[in-house]
């Protein structure tokens, strides 16, 4: 069901701009309204990266998108195939949270399996206004 989204996720990651970590990561944000965004993680010597997820839901928001369904994350050095389930970050989780209800889906692959989470699987008493 989700083979798609992480095949988008791949797709993303393949314009990962890592020169510091080498560790390149693509996400497929899916919103209610059926769009799509991509999104990938990008580094630079200032230190201020952004994570995949954050740049596909900047994106997504920048375009006025407000309601989301699931993101799909896929990670590993670059060059090799993510294999090993790439979970979000503590900042990505927190920023994310902000934007979504507990039916969102956050979809990762572990060899060759899909595992699904919600955010309070991912984020349990979060913090929130
Ligand atoms: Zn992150």
């Amino acid at each position: 069901m989700y083979k798609e989204d992480i095949e988008l996720a791949k797709k993303a990651r393949l314009n990962a701009y890592t020169p510091y970590s080498n560790y390149n990561v693509g996400a497929c944000l899916k919103c209610k309204d059926g769009s799509i965004y991509l999104g990938c993680n990008i580094e630079n010597h200032g230190l201020q990266s952004i994570c995949a997820e954050r740049t596909a839901f900047v994106k997504a928001l920048s375009d006025g998108k407000r309601k989301f369904s699931s993101i799909a994350i896929v990670g590993a050095s670059a060059g090799k195939e993510s294999t090993v389930k790439c979970m979000p970050c503590g900042y990505c989780r927190q920023f994310i949270s902000e934007f979504v209800d507990e039916n969102f889906t956050f979809i990762v692959e572990s060899n060759g399996k899909i595992l699904t989470y919600t955010i309070d699987d991912l984020l349990p008493n979060r913090f929130k206004f």
